[in-house]
């Protein structure tokens, strides 16, 4: 057993927090070093709290976390990003939310998470900047994290005839194998079809470095469906749903009712929040 520093110091970025009594919060920090960790934050919801603002979800920051007896204190928190924009957008917050989750719930914890961080700030600094639509940032993420977790699809060929590339292929959602329409059998249910156009964005996203992630050209009908795929793949590994993936999806169908539904001053409350009214 490997001893450790009392002190630590530390990047990491809150990727799940919640209040504790009154005063302090127990946050779920995604560390460079160290992978997913929690730490008490001790007053930190006290007005005066120095801790409050590096301390709220998706802050970025460098603590310093005091460790003891199997637990991590915040001792002090230096902010290096807040990501103030995505707290100005509600459907940009709700999928920066969710993409948080998909980090709590993919990245190792006491092990070098320096790949996780990094995409995952990217992709907040994407989402935050407006860079790709939310719709695209989202199954990248998925995908991406699935692939880094042990969760990787095999989209080398298909597993019956190690055919490349066929007219039609499907993805099986629950083992992440691939097969051809020659090749593929069994319920229907388990099966996505793919086509070649998604199924190349899928070999793209598992195995380009990070800096050409998002290098790729689909249709917005691609993009769509790549979604759902994605999705479907990660929440078939995961086994479990998502409370941030119900509601941003609960927020798009609220912008078609209010679409349809809603005087254009009240839809401008609706996106953009109270501001300047
Ligand atoms: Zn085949």
């Amino acid at each position: 057993m490997g001893r450790r520093k009392m002190q630590i110091t530390q990047e990491a970025i809150v990727i799940r927090e919640r209040s504790i009594g009154e005063d302090d919060r127990l946050l779920t920090l995604l560390c460079r070093q160290e992978g997913v960790i929690t730490a008490y934050a001790r007053g930190a919801q006290k007005m005066k709290s120095t801790l409050g603002p590096s301390c709220g979800l998706l802050a970025y920051s460098t603590f310093q976390l005091f460790h003891s007896r199997e637990r991590y204190i915040v001792d002090r928190a230096d902010t290096i990003n807040l990501f103030f924009g995505l707290r100005q957008d509600i459907e940009k917050l709700a999928l920066a939310s969710y993409l948080a989750e998909v980090a709590c719930v993919t990245a190792p914890s006491g092990q070098d998470s320096e790949a996780f961080l990094r995409l995952l700030l990217n992709c907040l600094h994407f989402l935050e900047k407006g860079a790709f639509a939310p719709v695209f940032i989202k199954p990248v993420f998925e995908l991406r994290c699935l692939a880094m977790s042990g969760f990787m699809p095999d989209l080398v060929a298909c597993c019956g005839c190690g055919c490349y590339e066929a007219e039609k292929m499907y993805l099986a959602v629950n083992d992440g194998t691939l097969w051809c329409g020659e090749c593929v059998s069994g319920p229907e249910a388990k099966y996505m079809a793919l086509t070649p156009g998604v199924l190349a964005a899928m070999r793209h996203v598992i195995y380009s470095e990070l800096p050409k992630l998002f290098s790729f050209r689909l249709s917005d009908e691609g993009i769509r469906y790549l979604g759902r795929v994605c999705e479907a793949y990660f929440l078939a590994q995961m086994g479990q749903g998502f409370q941030t993936l119900d509601f941003y999806h609960s927020l798009s169908g609220m912008e078609a009712w209010a679409a349809a539904n809603l005087p254009d001053r009240a839809k401008e409350i609706l996106t953009k929040g109270g501001e300047d009214i």
